[in-house]
């Protein structure tokens, strides 16, 4: 593998771009910076001879290179990586360092730290100085997307399927697919290149709702309280008791989901407890919507009145739902990372991706890697190897 490789220098470039996202910002996209990289990205979009549909005030970019085959025998496909970096970890000034052959001794990647590390072993990595993320999460996606359209311009003799791009802004703040728009985006089935070691495949996520239970309490001072105080946060506190123990992000793995306590707000006279309700199975998802519902029922009771009240709002959706018609795609990416020399697994996504979404909204969208590791972390990493051959992957798909 050669250090200058273009992929690598490409993907400096945009790392040094800073498109660090804000959940606090009420505007889309959250940080007007984005668009620094967009603006770039369009640029270089046209200069590999893609026409491009650039959505500047919400920061997406729409891009199409017809197929080259005659026989167009084959349908287009869409390949989708978004520009911003999370909100959690400064994205400023990142310098971008390449540790040549990783041995297991370096100041800021320990193997005892991350025991991931282990398997990179002789492999060139590339790292942060520790002071920023890296912007693997989701440069490295773009730039092999990019660098995969460079290919086909170098290579006009290769056929290929009609290529449709989206790059799009405020993934990070869970935003990332409100003002898509899918009739700009040419193809009707496409992968969001957004995950992160070489081989994994992602097609099943979490069901997502949120729950908010508000409990009225009655409030009078204390002296002349009994028998008539009813007090919010302590009818918070049994509806809390009331939830299974062991159903909760620290105790589950796997295709295990949970209620996730997340806010409580409460004073004597009135309580609010939010809950994030996830589970792969939908069955179960509804189930644990009944049984959050049951135990307000349960409370009221309790107190002969209705105090409590929940209102539950879905978020996301698993999106085997929508692949499970279209699993020829997942098939075409498990040959894929077999034709890059990796061996292909699936996880289940212990939560959402913007491909849910896009899946709901009638685009199948898988998850392919990149060969990034340690997302939103000053620690973040990629595998100079594993990035390379998530190109030859998308090279393969686009074929
Ligand atoms: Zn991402």
């Amino acid at each position: 593998m050669d250090i200058n490789s273009p992929l690598v220098e490409r993907f400096f470039r945009y790392v040094k771009i800073d498109t660090r996202s804000d959940d606090e910002s009420s505007t889309h996209p959250s940080t007007a910076k984005q668009r620094d990289l967009t603006k770039l990205l369009s640029e270089e979009l046209i200069e590999l001879g893609l026409t491009v549909d650039y959505d500047m005030e919400h920061c997406y970019i729409y891009a199409y290179l017809p197929s080259n085959d005659p026989a167009k025998a084959l349908e287009d496909i869409g390949f989708i990586a978004h520009v911003d970096t999370s909100p959690a970890v400064s994205g400023e000034n990142v310098k971008p360092y390449i540790i040549k052959s990783y041995d297991g001794h370096d100041e800021l990647l320990n193997p005892k730290d991350f025991p991931e590390l282990n398997n990179h072993l002789g492999e060139d990595l590339i790292r942060t100085d520790g002071t920023t993320l890296l912007g693997a999460d989701d440069k490295a996606g773009i730039a092999e997307i990019m660098e995969m359209l460079s290919y086909f311009r170098n290579n006009p003799d290769v056929k290929h399927r009609g290529i449709a791009v989206a790059f799009t802004s405020d993934e990070e703040t869970g935003n990332g697919t409100e003002f898509f728009d899918v009739a700009r985006f040419h193809a009707k089935q496409a992968y969001t290149v957004d995950g992160g070691k070489f081989g994994v495949l992602e097609y099943e996520c979490f069901n997502a709702a949120g729950a908010t239970v508000e409990i009225q309490g009655r409030s009078v001072h204390t002296g002349s309280a009994k028998g008539i105080m009813i007090n919010a946060s302590r009818v918070a506190n049994e509806f809390i008791n009331l939830m299974p123990e062991d159903e909760t992000p620290e105790a589950t793995e796997g295709y295990e989901g949970f209620y996730y306590l997340d806010r409580i707000v409460s004073e004597c006279d009135h309580a609010r407890i939010e809950f994030l309700i996830r589970d792969h199975d939908l069955e179960k998802f509804e189930a644990r919507k009944e049984f959050m519902k049951d135990a307000v029922f349960t409370i009221n009771e309790r107190y002969g009145m209705d105090l409590c009240k929940i209102t539950i709002e879905d978020q996301y959706p698993n999106m085997i739902m929508y692949l499970k018609d279209h699993m020829d795609l997942v098939e075409r990416a498990r040959e894929a990372v077999k034709h890059a020399g990796g061996n292909p697994v699936s996880e289940p996504i212990r939560g959402g991706t913007d491909g849910a979404v896009l899946s709901s909204r009638g685009i199948p969208c898988p998850n392919l890697p990149t060969g990034g590791y340690n997302y939103h972390s000053r620690f973040e990493y990629a595998s100079i190897p594993e990035m390379e051959k998530c190109l030859e992957m998308l090279v393969f798909l686009a074929q």
